[in-house]
């Protein structure tokens, strides 16, 4: 029977030889559990809970096909039958529930973390530190037979396909690419050439694993680097990797090194969708697409515009392993949606952490963060409707407990309200969608506008109190402080408070950038609007050019702004690390000045005075703005731990330092996981 909200998305597609229930794919992701001690029985489980919810094809994150080939030290590969044994648990958990399942083979070529890293040419990427070796002609067919044997070792061990890593600037893509590619010989120069390396591995895998398996080929359709493919060898390749007996094609969008975003908050959903559309009239095989695809609203558009034949979701399924089920249940509005901040995920995986996920604390934590429900109901208060009392009330509330969460202002969201003032962050309101339907659908008695007290606290008969309450702005004692001229970040964000043409801002935190941010923007947000964001990074939709760039806008200001911060070392050094650069480059783009290691002097009707780089200077400015930080707000924790009562303290009211909704949320859940 037809879906009636998500009709193409719920059409079945048949390979042939195998039929996938839906056109949701759960897009590859290192999940940082490969290398991890129990790693595989934990990935079972992971694997296992997004199966059931009904996802037609897993791909796991990128198996290694030869040592060389490995991301980093101790890095996942596949390369003997004792290897393939282990997976057999992930497999197993996958078909038990009824879902399907594609090993990736990753070749990490020049991005290999490690001293032995193997390229076409000996060309060093800019984000490592590892000049490769150039392969030799040996060396390249021992390379193809290990990614022939590591597709027939993954079909042994139970997987349903492969796909093989084409894009994103890996090895496979380093020999397509004349960037990376300045070989002479049979394997570089001409176009023909460059491509010989990816079709006979295609072909080895083939005949190694037979027709009945799934071979999926993820090809760079747009580099997003000079000297990347034009899309006529874009197109050349598809047609030929169609003849070679791939099944499907999944697109792959922007190198690593691209300076273009292509996955963080701040680009438009379905933002490269057009680039597999393109495509869909030059061959025959289904065709995936990617990228900022994060609701089924969006799949559904995508499919129904014939855009592509499937769509991958990786990073949302992260967020909420039952995105399919709740999408098919016609319960969309109960997804906890990826708001795409990389902040668990990818980040985590450059800081070699296990992944997990902003939105949802117990992915990739299965194992040993569960909501079981409660035996013993408790009457329990949450005080602070922030990230970190959402997260607690709702897991509360839904394990069975009677929650009561109070909130002194009109609206829940906390801090989360600030956020989605902010140009590019308009995915948090999906965050505050998610926890009002929370609230709902768990029966929490939501008390707005209402200042918890101590006296209403004890006498109100709770059995546990957990108070969130959250953080206030941090006053710096430069003197002066008080001055009309000096707003604080909730004045501006908030309150949206007047500011005026000539701005400084006090602090180069989360907050400074996103005050920054705000306040050089004009015009509407362009993660709304997906032309004027390709304009705006130099993506040619007219793929005139290789790569598919094109010169970027210059950004362009109302205000002149002055970002200060007393530390020397670089301006926005504790943003993420996948994201960080983002934020530093648009606030560049639009002249905003950035001076470290600043010592405060004074502010009065002239300005802000400081000495930098040993110069007593004064910024003539109509406003300054505070973003020097936050402190906890506990008073009420401090009076009430004295009761006696069982008392609690999460979020910015226990420490204030660093706190993001990543940690607010995390530890929201676990106490709630055990109270
Ligand atoms: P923050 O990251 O701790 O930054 C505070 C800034 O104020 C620093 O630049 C600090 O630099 C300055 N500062 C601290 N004490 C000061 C003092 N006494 N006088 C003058 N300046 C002082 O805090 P935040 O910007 O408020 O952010 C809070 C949290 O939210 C952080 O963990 C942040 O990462 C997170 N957040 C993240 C994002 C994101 O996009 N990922 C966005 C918003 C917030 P100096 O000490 O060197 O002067
Ligand atoms: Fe999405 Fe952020 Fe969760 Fe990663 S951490 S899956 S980007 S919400």
């Amino acid at each position: 029977m037809q879906h009636s909200k998500y009709p193409h998305l719920f059409t079945e597609l048949d390979l042939g030889f195998i039929k996938l229930k839906n056109r949701v794919i759960m897009g590859s992701m290192h999940l940082g559990l490969e290398e991890a001690r129990n790693g595989f029985p934990k990935m079972a489980v992971f694997y296992r809970e997004r199966a059931r919810a009904g996802v037609a094809l897993i791909v796991t994150g990128g198996i290694a096909p030869n040592f060389a080939g490995t991301g980093g030290p101790l890095f996942a590969k596949l390369t003997n039958r004792r290897a393939a044994k282990k997976h057999r648990i992930i497999t197993d958990a996958v078909h038990d529930e009824g879902g399907k399942i594609a090993m990736q083979i990753l070749h990490t070529g020049r991005y290999a973390y490690h001293p032995f890293a193997v390229a076409p040419s000996a060309i060093k990427a800019p984000i490592s530190p590892f000049k490769p070796r150039q392969l030799s002609p040996k060396r390249i067919q021992k390379t193809i037979r290990d990614f022939a044997e590591c597709s027939a070792l993954a079909r042994e061990a139970g997987y349903d396909g492969v796909e093989i890593m084409g894009s994103e600037g890996y090895l496979i893509n380093e020999f397509i690419a004349p960037k990376t590619n300045r070989r002479s010989d049979d394997w570089g120069g001409s176009f023909i050439n460059r491509i010989r390396f990816p079709l006979e591995l295609l072909r080895a895998a083939r005949a190694k694993t037979g027709d009945d398996f799934i071979i999926i080929f993820r090809l760079s359709m747009l580099d997003l680097v000079q000297k990347g493919s034009t899309w006529e060898e874009v197109v050349q390749l598809a047609k030929a990797l169609e003849e070679a007996g791939v099944t499907i094609i999944n697109t792959g969008i922007g190198w690593h090194e691209a300076r273009i975003p292509t996955i963080a908050t701040s680009v438009p959903r379905a933002a490269f969708t057009w680039v597999t559309a393109k495509m869909c009239s030059e061959v025959g095989v289904p065709l995936v697409a990617t990228n900022r695809i994060n609701s089924p609203e969006i799949a559904e558009m995508v499919l129904a515009a014939g855009d592509a034949d499937l769509v991958s979701m990786a990073r949302p399924f992260l967020a909420d392993p039952e995105l399919v089920k709740k999408a098919e249940e016609n319960r969309s509005d109960e997804i906890n949606t990826c708001i795409a901040c990389n902040q668990a995920c990818l980040d985590h995986v450059f800081e070699r952490k296990p992944v997990s996920c902003l939105v949802n604390p117990r992915t990739c934590h299965e194992t040993e963060l569960s909501y079981f429900l409660v035996e013993k109901k408790k009457k329990l208060a949450v005080v602070g409707a922030g990230p970190a009392g959402l997260s607690c009330a709702c897991i509360a509330a839904r394990r069975g407990h009677a929650v009561t969460l109070f909130e002194s202002s009109d609206k829940i969201g906390g801090q989360l309200n600030i956020a989605v003032q902010v140009p590019g962050k308009e995915e948090f309101n999906e965050t505050l969608r998610y926890f009002h339907r929370q609230i709902e659908l768990h029966g929490i008695e939501l008390k707005l506008k209402t200042c918890a007290t101590e006296a209403t606290l004890v006498s109100g008969g709770f059995e546990g109190i957990i108070i969130a309450t959250g953080v206030r702005p941090r006053i710096p004692e430069i003197e002066g402080i008080d001055h009309p001229l000096v707003l604080s970040y909730i004045d501006v964000l908030r309150e949206n408070k007047p500011v005026g043409e000539r701005v400084a801002i006090i602090g180069g935190g989360g907050i400074g950038f996103d005050v920054a941010t705000s306040l050089s923007y004009d015009g509407p947000s362009l993660s709304l609007d997906r032309d004027a964001w390709c304009a705006h990074w130099g993506v040619d939709k007219n793929y005139e050019n290789r790569g598919g760039l094109t010169s970027p806008l210059p950004g362009k200001s109302g205000r002149t702004i002055t970002m200060l911060q007393r530390k020397k070392q670089k301006m926005g050094a504790n943003l993420g690390k996948t994201t960080g650069w983002i934020h530093r480059f648009e606030l560049k783009n639009r002249k905003v000045q950035m001076i470290t290691g600043v010592q405060y002097l004074r502010i009065d009707d002239s300005g802000l005075h400081f000495i930098a780089k040993g110069k007593t200077q004064v910024l003539a400015v109509d406003n300054i703005i505070n973003c020097s930080g936050q402190i906890s707000e506990n008073a009420l924790f401090q009076s009430l731990e004295k009761t006696g009562l069982s008392v609690y303290k999460i979020g910015g009211a226990d420490i204030a330092a660093e706190l993001d909704a990543k940690r607010a949320i995390d530890q929201g859940a676990r106490l709630a996981a055990k109270i």
